[in-house]
C-alpha cells in the first residue's frame, strides 16, 4: 500500500498531505484500503469538499456532493463501504484516548479567542473503545489557534494543515482538531458526535418537519441554513430536549425524546460517595490518608477502603495482621475528618471453588465486602457463573466487582448468562458495580442497561488506585452508566450513608 502510494505520489499524480504521503488522515487511508475508491477519485473528493474523515464522507455522501466528482455509483460504493470501514479501523481505548485529548481540550478552553472545545465522535459519546480523536473549537480566527497548537509539548508533528483543520501526531496517535465559524459550530458538533444512527434518526425526524439536516445544521425546505452556535439550538427547533452524548447510539433515543420519555440519566452532581479504592495496604500507590483528603476535595460524603484480600492475583494484598492495622488507621482518619464517612472494606476475591478469600470471621469485621473474580482458573462460562453464585449468596458479600472482568483492550469480558447473574444479584440482594477503572469499564452501558431491566442494583465506583485519579475514574464509570439509560434511582451511592447502610445490614441479616 505505502509502495503504491509512493508511486503516485512520485508521478506527481496527487499530494494530498504536505508532510509525507503515508499520513494521509486515517480515515482517508483506510476508504482507500476498503478499496471503494481510487486514489485520484479520493483525491478528486478530497479536493471538492475538504472530507478528511468519516463523518465527512458521509455528510458528503448523503448530500449527494461526491456524484459530482466521481459518478453517483462511486457515491453509493463510499456510502456502502462507511459502516464497514469503522468495523476496520483499529480502535484507542477511552481512557488513553482521553488523555491523549485531554491537554488540548485544557490548551483551547484556555485561549480566549476559542468559544469552546469539545471532543467528537466516540469519544465524546463515550464509547469504551474510540474512532479517532478530532476536537472542535470554533472561533472566527483559526491560525492563532493552531500556531498555540503547535507550541504544546505534546505536539509531535503537523500531518496536514488547511484553513480551518489541522491534524498533529500526538503519542502516536492523530488529533485532529477543527475549528469552524462559531455561528455555525452547533451544527458541526452535532453531526460530528453522531453517531451515524443517532443523526439518521433526528433527520428523519427534521424531514417530517420540512427541514434538512446536514453536515452544518439544520436547512429550512428553501434551502436556508438556519444558523445554531450550540447544539441544544438544533435540538429545540426539532422540538426535542437536548440528547445526552451517551445515548446517542440510534437506539431509539430520538422517539423516546419525542414522547418525552427520555430518562433523567445519573450524573456526577448525584454521586455521594465512592465505595471501591485501592491504598498502599495492597496495590494502591498512596495512603489511605492521601486517599481520603483527596475524596473530600471532590465533596464525597463517605467512601469505602477497599484493598485485595490475600491470595488475589494483586501486586501487594492485605493480610489478616494487616486488617487490624488498617482498622486502627482508619479509627484514627475518622477523629481527623468527622466530615467524610470512611468505611473499612475489602475487595475479596473468590476462590475457584465459589469461597472467600477470607474467613467469615475476618470478612464480617469489614464494614462492606466486594467479592471478585480476576481470573478464570481455566473455568467454562457455567462454571463460572456458580463461583460468582455461590459468592451472592454469602450474606457479607454486597456488592460484584466489575463482573465481566473484561480488560480493555486486551482481554474480553467473560462469556457468561448475564441475564441469570443479574436475576441472582436480584434474588440475593447483591449490589453489581459499574467499575470506572480505564482497564474495567465493567458493566459496559450495555450490560448495566440489561442489569437496570432485571431490577438489579447498581453502584457507580472508580476502582481507583491513586489519589489524583479518583475523579476522572468516576466519570469514565458515570460515563458507561449513563450510557446504559441508567438513572440515580437505579445506583445505591447516589444516596445517603444510612440508605447504604440499611442495604447492607439488609442482606447480612437474611
Ligand atoms: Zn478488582
Ligand atoms: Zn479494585
Amino acid at each position: 500500500m505505502l509502495t503504491r502510494l509512493r508511486q503516485i505520489y512520485e508521478a506527481g499524480g496527487w499530494v494530498l498531505v504536505e508532510s509525507a504521503v503515508a499520513d494521509l488522515p486515517a480515515d482517508l487511508r483506510w476508504l482507500y484500503e476498503s478499496d471503494a475508491v481510487t486514489l485520484p477519485q479520493l483525491a478528486a473528493i478530497h479536493e471538492a469538499t475538504g472530507a478528511t474523515s468519516t463523518a465527512d464522507l458521509a455528510a458528503a455522501a448523503a448530500e449527494h456532493r461526491i456524484r459530482g466528482e466521481v459518478g453517483p455509483e462511486v457515491e453509493e460504493r463510499i456510502r456502502a463501504a462507511l459502516p464497514n470501514l469503522r468495523a476496520l479501523m483499529p480502535r484507542i481505548a477511552l481512557g488513553r484516548a482521553a488523555a491523549i485529548a485531554e491537554p488540548f481540550l485544557t490548551a483551547l478552553r484556555a485561549m480566549p479567542e476559542v468559544a469552546w472545545a469539545e471532543p467528537t465522535g466516540s469519544l465524546r459519546r463515550g464509547e469504551d473503545m474510540i474512532g479517532d480523536i478530532d476536537i472542535l473549537a470554533p472561533a472566527s480566527e483559526p491560525a492563532p489557534v493552531f500556531d498555540a497548537l503547535l507550541r504544546l509539548p505534546q505536539s509531535s508533528r503537523v500531518l496536514y494543515r488547511r484553513e480551518r483543520r489541522i491534524y498533529l501526531l500526538s503519542e502516536r496517535s492523530q488529533v485532529a482538531v477543527r475549528v469552524p465559524e462559531p455561528s455555525r459550530a452547533g451544527g458541526r458538533l452535532l453531526y460530528l458526535t453522531g453517531s451515524i444512527g443517532h443523526v439518521d434518526a433526528l433527520r428523519e425526524h427534521a424531514r417530517t418537519r420540512g427541514l434538512t439536516l446536514g453536515a452544518d445544521g439544520l436547512a429550512a425546505s428553501d434551502g436556508t441554513a438556519m444558523a445554531a452556535a450550540a447544539e441544544d439550538e438544533i435540538y429545540r427547533a426539532l422540538d426535542l430536549p437536548c440528547i445526552p452524548v451517551e445515548i446517542r447510539q440510534g437506539n431509539g433515543e430520538v422517539a423516546a425524546a419525542a414522547r418525552g420519555e427520555l430518562p433523567e440519566l445519573v450524573a456526577r452532581r448525584d454521586i455521594r460517595g465512592d465505595l471501591h479504592m485501592h491504598s498502599i495496604y495492597s496495590d494502591g500507590r498512596d495512603a489511605i490518608e492521601t486517599m481520603v483528603e483527596a475524596s473530600r476535595a471532590l465533596g464525597y460524603e463517605y467512601i469505602a477502603i477497599t484493598d485485595h484480600s490475600q491470595r488475589s492475583a494483586a501486586s501487594h494484598n492485605l493480610t489478616v495482621d494487616d486488617v487490624h492495622r488498617q482498622a486502627d488507621e482508619i479509627a484514627a482518619l475518622r477523629e481527623r475528618f468527622p466530615d467524610i464517612a470512611i468505611l473499612h472494606g475489602c475487595e475479596v476475591d473468590i476462590l475457584p471453588d465459589g469461597r472467600l478469600d477470607f474467613v467469615d470471621q475476618v470478612l464480617s469485621r469489614f464494614d462492606v465486602v466486594l467479592a471478585s473474580l480476576h481470573e478464570s482458573a481455566g473455568q467454562s462460562p457455567e462454571q463460572l457463573l456458580k463461583r460468582y453464585g455461590a459468592a451472592m449468596q454469602h450474606p457479607l458479600v454486597s456488592i460484584i466487582t466489575h463482573p465481566s472482568n473484561r480488560m480493555v483492550p486486551h482481554r474480553r469480558g467473560y462469556d457468561i448468562d448475564y441475564d441469570r447473574l443479574f436475576e441472582l444479584a436480584v434474588e440475593t440482594e447483591t449490589i453489581v458495580e459499574v467499575d470506572g477503572a480505564p482497564g474495567h469499564l465493567d458493566l459496559d452501558g450495555a450490560l448495566a442497561r440489561r442489569a437496570v431491566a432485571a431490577g438489579a442494583m447498581l453502584v457507580i465506583n472508580s476502582d481507583c488506585h491513586r489519589a489524583e485519579l479518583l475523579d476522572r475514574q468516576m466519570t469514565f464509570g458515570i460515563t458507561m452508566a449513563r450510557r446504559g439509560w441508567v438513572e440515580p434511582r437505579h445506583v445505591v451511592n447516589t444516596r445517603p450513608l444510612d440508605a447504604v447502610r440499611a442495604a447492607i445490614v439488609a442482606k447480612r441479616s437474611r
